[in-house]
């Protein structure tokens, strides 16, 4: 591993870095004696670019201008806004390494999985192009010959959206495209920590043409511009990609001012492998998916319950596995795990593992953060984890696996499903009748069987429970961008 910082290395980041701005009304924007903050690379610690916060004028800007390009956007064919969607879709493709490189300067991950990250996500542009034009209504028969009776759908307005930096392109390109499909306008507060993606849709969206004020990104304070924006009356609906209490919070204050929300929260999915299972590929196949991203995703497998009998072999397997894994910076090109997105998650994985530890728990491997420079944190593997430890019931967001012996399906269900959370699942069973037992038994809102599948443009993406309200993607993805008008007509 390598994390040594390079003071060169530092002066090409400068040099190739995203420009940081705000865009509000089709202008970017910097300067002009706006607060700035530093934008630290987790690899190294150093700063690599200053990120301007939104004064209150430019949120009212950003607003005022939200609000004007409704009342045209609104009206706009969806031929027209299918349109912008594609080429925004093929700019991504086309700059891809750039974009992926960014997000592995300010957040971490390793190259490909950051450039794989924008090439699979720029098929939201593509799929709410094509979705926005079947953003269909009704005709419900009438009681009268003379009554017409009409169902219409209609974009719900100026739109707040705050999202993290995990995933920073598709985080931000998802709600973008949600909200210009249906024919709203946006204001988004992207990820402080690691904003270059966001910056970089703006400037697509611009290039391909969206009026001035549709998009608008603003950064800043988090709790005071998510305050600011869902307490104006301008704002309509409101999207947050995040932790729980951050959520509930935000959902809370939306309530007061009755606005619609889309919650994508947090997760703490179980894993369930059953003793039928191709024990040796499930566990290969989890080891991969466990520490993606530094296990930094809302849907990361969290709690792995093993049968019995098949225990001891996937351990032993998942321990060899998790050894072999590379973690270094992002940008060196056999480094299979980057470092936490910024310091604070150090500590914060540090005390799942402390807990688990005092309670009885044996670390298999890992344990501790790695180097003295960046944010590097070993691959961890947890075994005789107490059910009540932190780490088998609060959502980690890291790279740590516990795992734990099961005995009978019963048995993991409610164990599965003890939890306030319901974002995700993950089953292994060659067994149809375990496999249906399973998806129709776990509180989830995706369950996956022997393979990774979820969250692709066409299949809806959110949680149940405590992990959020509304869905991403799929056909539902307009729902929480769309009111439902009732219009009875007489002659
Ligand atoms: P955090 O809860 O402070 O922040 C998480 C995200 O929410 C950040 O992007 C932050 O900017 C934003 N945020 C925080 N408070 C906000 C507010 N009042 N208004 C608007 N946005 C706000 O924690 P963190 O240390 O940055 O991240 C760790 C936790 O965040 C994890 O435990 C995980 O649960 C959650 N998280 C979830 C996702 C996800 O995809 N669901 C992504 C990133 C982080």
């Amino acid at each position: 591993m390598n994390t040594a910082t390079k003071p060169e290395q530092t002066a090409v980041e400068h040099a190739t870095y995203e420009d940081l701005c705000l865009y509000i009304d089709g202008e970017f924007i910097k300067g002009g004696g706006r607060k700035e903050q530093d934008v630290l690379n987790p690899a190294t610690g150093q700063p690599i670019a200053k990120l301007p916060h939104a004064t209150r004028e430019d949120l009212d800007r950003a607003l005022a201008a939200a609000a004007r390009a409704f009342e045209t956007w609104k009206k706009s064919s969806p031929l027209e806004r299918a349109k912008i969607l594609r080429k925004v879709g093929e700019m991504s493709r086309e700059r891809a390494k750039d974009i992926g490189r960014n997000i592995t300067l300010d957040m971490g991950k390793p190259i490909a999985e950051a450039i794989g990250e924008v090439m699979a996500n720029s098929e939201h542009c593509d799929w709410h192009a094509e979705e926005c034009r079947r953003i269909y209504g009704r005709v419900i028969p009438p009681r009268l010959p003379n009554v017409r009776q009409m169902v219409l759908r209609e974009p719900i307005g100026v739109c707040a959206a705050f999202t993290p930096w995990n995933f920073p392109y598709n985080q931000a390109i998802r709600k973008i495209c949600a909200a210009v499909g249906a024919g709203c306008t946006i204001v988004i507060k992207g990820p402080e920590d690691s904003p270059s993606a966001v910056v970089a849709i703006a400037r697509m969206f611009h290039e391909a043409g969206l009026p001035p004020g549709v998009l608008n990104v603003v950064w800043g304070v988090p709790a005071e511009v998510s305050d600011y924006l869902i307490k104006s009356p301008i704002v309509r609906k409101v999207s947050f990609t995040g932790s729980v209490p951050v959520g509930k919070q935000l959902a809370a204050l939306a309530a007061a001012h009755m606005k619609r929300v889309t919650m994508e929260l947090g997760g703490h999915s179980p894993v369930v492998v059953f003793d039928d299972a191709d024990i040796d590929r499930a566990a290969d196949m989890l080891v991969a998916f466990k520490f993606r991203n530094a296990g930094q995703v809302c849907v990361s497998p969290t709690r792995f319950y093993i049968q019995e009998k098949a225990y001891d072999r996937f351990v032993a397997r998942f321990i060899e596995k998790t050894n072999g894994i590379k973690v270094g910076s992002g940008l060196e090109e056999d480094t299979r795990m980057g470092p936490l997105a910024h310091y604070r998650r150090v500590p914060a994985i540090q005390s799942f593992i402390d807990d688990a530890k005092k309670r009885g728990a044996k670390i298999e491997i890992g344990g501790t953060q790695l180097g003295e420079v960046g944010n590097f944190f070993a691959p961890t593997v947890l075994t005789n984890v107490p059910e009540d430890s932190l780490v088998m019931t609060s959502e980690p967001f890291g790279p740590v696996a516990p795992c734990v012996p099961f005995k009978d399906i019963d048995e993991v269900l409610r164990r599965a499903n003890s939890l306030p959370y319901g974002l995700s699942s993950y089953v292994f069973t060659t067994n149809t009748k375990n496999a249906l037992a399973m998806q129709n038994g776990i509180e989830a809102g995706m369950v996956n069987i022997n393979h990774f599948g979820q969250a692709l443009a066409e299949t809806p993406f959110g949680g149940i429970k405590d992990s959020g309200i509304g869905s991403e993607g799929g056909t539902e993805t307009f729902d929480g961008y769309l009111t439902t008008k009732f219009v009875t007509q007489m002659d």
